[in-house]
């Protein structure tokens, strides 16, 4: 593994605890020679992120649409920022540039982005392991909603095992390391 993308809230939470887990996972990837791809943002946990590890001397390859650079959203001085047309092409931007992807916690836009990782890998569009940062529980009731999808015939437990939730970086480490893509998924009438 070369590169990260780690998508993660434009806002810090109402608890240093997410900001805290920011800043270790900037240490985490720079402490493993991982360079960070992100959406290019200086606000919320994503502005810690990125500052951690430029402070750490990491590398930060930001990837943002031109409507939020225009909006004056982007980071000032990372190593690269790449700006494309639209929110679309910098997902698949960020998949490209990257060897997995990593969410912590955030909000709507953070579980739009980590579950199209996922649905991707899914269909074969995306071969990097997805894994939840599970800060806290923070992630809890969407690893419940994941089983119960398995439980229920929506999701079978091969393709469920891909997605791995937990709060330690060493099992992530290792998780990301040993990851098989899902077989293609195919359809039944
Ligand atoms: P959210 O989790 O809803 O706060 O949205 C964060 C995710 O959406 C990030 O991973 C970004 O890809 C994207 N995003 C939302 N707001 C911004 C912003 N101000 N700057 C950069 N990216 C953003």
């Amino acid at each position: 593994m070369k590169r990260i993308a780690v998508y993660c809230g434009a806002s810090s939470g109402n608890n240093d605890i997410y900001k805290q887990a920011a800043v270790r996972l900037a240490d985490w990837l720079v402490d493993n020679n991982l360079d960070l791809v992100y959406g290019g943002g200086g606000v919320g946990l994503m502005g810690i992120l990125a500052q951690e590890v430029l402070d750490k001397k990491g590398l930060v390859y930001g990837i943002m649409p031109q409507e939020l650079v225009d909006r004056g959203a982007a980071y000032d001085g990372l190593t690269d920022l790449q700006v494309v047309p639209n929110m679309s092409i910098r997902k698949q931007q960020m998949l490209e540039l990257s060897d997995g992807c990593i969410a912590l916690p955030g909000g709507p836009g953070t579980l739009e982005e980590i579950i199209e990782a996922f649905s991707w890998a899914r269909l074969g569009d995306n071969v990097n392991p997805c894994v939840l940062y599970n800060v806290d529980g923070y992630f809890n009731p969407l690893k419940l909603m994941f089983d119960d999808m398995t439980n229920k015939g929506f999701l079978t437990s091969d393709d469920r095992n891909k997605l791995f939730f937990s709060d330690s970086l060493d099992d992530i480490y290792d998780f990301m390391n040993n990851y098989i893509p899902p077989i293609i998924r195919q359809y039944s009438k």
